[in-house]
């Protein structure tokens, strides 16, 4: 008997992005849906051709999308948002697309992070819905990929559970009622589905519950267990491989007795869980164990040893028929292959594995596994050998570096005063009126801004040229500040393209890929940083720009940084020392970074931090380790300077309640929060729980171009002040303003004062 190996889905983009280019020329109308078609449809093959040339067994069909796979479920099953009209027949291309982006009549659905990666689905809208099936898409992948290259292939299809469970109903995650009460409706299309795909051939059928990993309650498998009991008692001849990702299996005791015939299991990003579970428990006889063994959301080569003894365990678990080698999730959150990496020092690709090097990975193990490690040994060695280099490397053992780290524990990282002492000095020192005015960093990167860096990086623009268009910029706009009359400014950001890219260009230990696309949302690809090496303070970074918009003002000008673990969320972090410690030389390297500000002059210090919450992880006990560590690193950046200089931060995205308690950790001075999307549920939990620390709420939205009028921000405005008291408000936009235009940018600021002064007027007229 053999082991084989299955993949459980590989990336959309394209090496060379071709499938974003194809989605924005169609949306462009550059392309006929004829074309489309056609050229989608090669990509697809050619996906799938390149696993089977990898050695892949069974190879996934249907995870291939327009867009993304939650869109796709609910456009399968009818589930479409009503205002995007009614539809008993498979949707077409422009509708399909009118979901995900709107239209003149429509709002988009709303898009949400896929877990705790960094890739957004689309929200399903449960609220009249009647399910249907308008398209059985997952019988036509099969097809196609039958009838074209001969591969039965294993069709992926989101689980009904949390297909459920991702969407919204009254703007509400479906509570379990409401999973309760849809579920019997979508099982008959779910079957339907499967009974299709049986007669078709089909041996297996992927069925992805991610949302069991969020289980914890033995009581939460009842949604799960009615909808497999109802899917394989209806299509006995389709076999089920029930696919859980991201964490490990809390009811895993109930888990195995699905009537399923393989379970897959995250035996990477698990905590160990689930291996400790299959030693002790376990694992049933009558059912195939998909392991995932390959890191799906890192781009680290496998040690392939210690994976090989992985495998050794699970040998003694089961036996060889009932063992997969897989990777731990889809391959859709990694990039493609290293080969396009041509720039890359050697010593750091040789450590590197993409989606198509994880699959070389798995062949390699499968082959050790059935034949014997001496069958690869060449493969083996090689491996050892790049991955010892690496290790060994002067990027990855920085003695500076390591020296500051194992000081940490002598010290402490607190302000010299505390909050009450400090605020007040600050007060004396920035002369600020009541209700101060501010924006969060970044105005638009209009255009031109964009040419000019593409001409710089391309050499077609000198350094000199390129600075001196920077700062014309800034200047511009610290003219335009000074306007509108804001009170505290900013220089701008226009030399960022990316918060996180642009300290990871001037900081070490970080490598910015050529090609490392992955995708984020839609069409929208990112390159995520790498930090490979140890991370070191080289040189000063924004401390030039800081004092030169300073330069031109006598209003205070914010320095603005991004914090360490907004970075770290948004990279591809080393696996070869904890994250915490790299998140430690971030802050370590940054907290120089405040002082030379702060020596430079510079009174105000903005370290952004909006990432936090997103990067929560999945299961509340791990909840926080993972905020200590963030208020720690945080208050490494921040604590070394002067009780005059105030601090700020901000943050993005809603759901502030559950991690009120850290923000005050933070210590920072004054905070900005974006509200928009949760107005009434952040000021309440400032309400409930009291703070004593200057605020900033959001007071505007800056995801639409609309230009709120004075009466709108005033009242929010108002609204906040019944809760935080008016020495404590600061007002700001929800978030930085890059994506805008300058004439709204503008014209909403100017409004943005207009309701302060207002305010401030009715607050110093006294009332009878
Ligand atoms: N300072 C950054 C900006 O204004 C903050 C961005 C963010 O919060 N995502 O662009
Ligand atoms: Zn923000």
């Amino acid at each position: 008997m053999t082991i084989i190996n299955s993949n459980l889905g590989y990336p959309r983009l394209g090496e060379h992005r071709e499938w974003k280019h194809l989605l924005e020329h169609y949306w462009r109308q550059q392309l006929s849906a004829d074309d489309f078609h056609a050229a989608a449809k090669r990509l697809r093959l050619a996906n799938l051709k390149k696993q089977q040339a990898l050695g892949i067994d069974l190879i996934p069909v249907a995870d291939n999308s327009d867009y993304d796979h939650v869109l796709d479920t609910l456009a399968a099953f009818g589930a479409v948002p009503t205002r995007f009209g009614h539809f008993d027949h498979q949707l077409g291309l422009d509708d399909y697309y009118a979901i995900a982006r709107g239209t003149d009549s429509a709002t988009a659905a709303e898009m949400t992070k896929w877990f705790n990666i960094n890739y957004h689905y689309i929200v399903p809208e449960f609220d009249d819905v009647h399910f249907q099936l308008l398209d059985n898409r997952w019988l036509r992948y099969y097809q196609e990929a039958k009838h074209e290259l001969g591969i039965d292939g294993k069709p992926v299809i989101l689980g009904p559970v949390s297909f459920l469970k991702l969407g919204k109903r009254h703007g509400q995650y479906l509570d379990d009622a409401a999973v309760a009460e849809l579920l019997p409706q979508l099982l008959p299309l779910y079957q339907q589905v499967f009974s299709e795909l049986a007669a078709a051939g089909a041996q297996w059928v992927q069925l992805d519950e991610p949302t069991l990993v969020k289980a914890t309650d033995p009581a939460e498998i009842a949604p799960y267990q009615q909808a497999l009991t109802a899917l394989h008692g209806a299509v006995p001849a389709l076999n089920i491989e029930l696919q859980t990702y991201f964490d490990s299996l809390d009811l895993y005791d109930q888990v195995i007795q699905l009537p399923v015939q393989a379970i897959g299991l995250d035996l990477v990003h698990d905590h160990g869980e689930n291996l400790a579970h299959l030693q002790t428990t376990g694992f049933p006889a009558d059912k195939i164990l998909a392991a995932g063994l390959i890191d799906g959301h890192n781009v680290w080569a496998s040690d392939l040893a210690t994976k090989f003894d992985l495998v050794q365990q699970l040998r003694t678990i089961v036996t060889n028929d009932q063992l997969w080698l897989q990777p731990a999730n889809s391959l859709l959150h990694v990039p493609i292959t290293t080969k396009n990496e041509p720039k890359a020092d050697p010593i750091l690709l040789g450590g590197l594995a993409f989606a198509d090097q994880k699959l070389q990975e798995l062949a390699t193990l499968t082959t050790a596994a059935n034949q014997g490690v001496a069958a690869v040994q060449a493969e083996f060695d090689e491996n050892q050998t790049k991955l010892a280099a690496l290790n060994a490397s002067s990027h990855r053992n920085n003695p500076t570096v390591r020296q500051a780290e194992a000081h940490l524990a002598d010290q402490t990282f607190e302000r010299q005063a505390p909050f009450a002492t400090r605020i007040k000095l600050q007060h004396d020192r920035l002369h600020l009126p009541l209700l101060p005015t501010t924006t969060i960093g970044s105005f638009p990167q209009s255009r031109t801004v964009r040419a000019k860096r593409a001409a710089w990086r391309h050499g077609d623009l000198s350094d000199a040229a390129y600075q001196a268009f920077l700062k014309a910029e800034t200047k511009r706009w610290i003219d335009y500040q000074n306007e509108i009359g804001l009170d505290v400014l900013v220089h701008g950001e226009f030399e960022r393209t990316d918060m996180v890219e642009y300290f990871g260009q001037k900081l070490t230990g970080f490598y910015a890929t050529q090609n490392g696309w992955v995708q984020s949302y839609g069409s929208r690809g990112v390159r995520p940083p790498v930090i490979f090496g140890d991370v070191a303070y080289t040189e000063p970074i924004t401390v030039a720009a800081s004092v030169y918009a300073q330069s031109l003002t006598d209003k205070p000008v914010k320095g603005m940084l991004t914090a360490p673990l907004t970075i770290i969320n948004w990279s591809f972090v080393r696996d070869d020392i904890p994250t915490a410690q790299v998140q430690n030389q971030i802050a370590l390297a940054l907290r120089q970074e405040v002082q030379n500000l702060e020596k430079a002059g510079i009174k105000i210090i903005q370290v952004d931090e909006p990432a936090l919450r997103e990067g929560l992880p999945l299961k509340q006990r791990h909840w926080q380790a993972y905020l200590d560590e963030a208020v720690y690193s945080f208050k490494i950046t921040t604590t070394g300077v002067a009780n005059e200089t105030q601090i700020h931060t901000h943050m993005c995205y809603s759901n502030f309640a559950d991690i009120i308690d850290t923000i005050k950790a933070l210590d920072a001075d004054v905070i900005s929060i974006e509200t928009s999307r949760s107005h009434g549920e952040i000021i309440s939990a400032f309400e409930q729980t009291g703070y004593d620390q200057e605020i900033g709420l959001g007071v505007y939205d800056i995801h639409s171009p609309r230009v709120p009028s004075v009466a709108e921000i005033e009242a929010n405005i108002q609204r906040a002040l019944r809760v935080i008291d008016v020495h404590q408000f600061w007002i700001n936009p929800d978030c930085g303003l890059k994506t805008r235009q300058k004439p709204e940018t503008i014209a909403a600021l100017t409004n943005m004062v207009a309701a302060r002064d207002a305010i401030q007027a009715q607050l110093s007229t006294p009332t009878k």
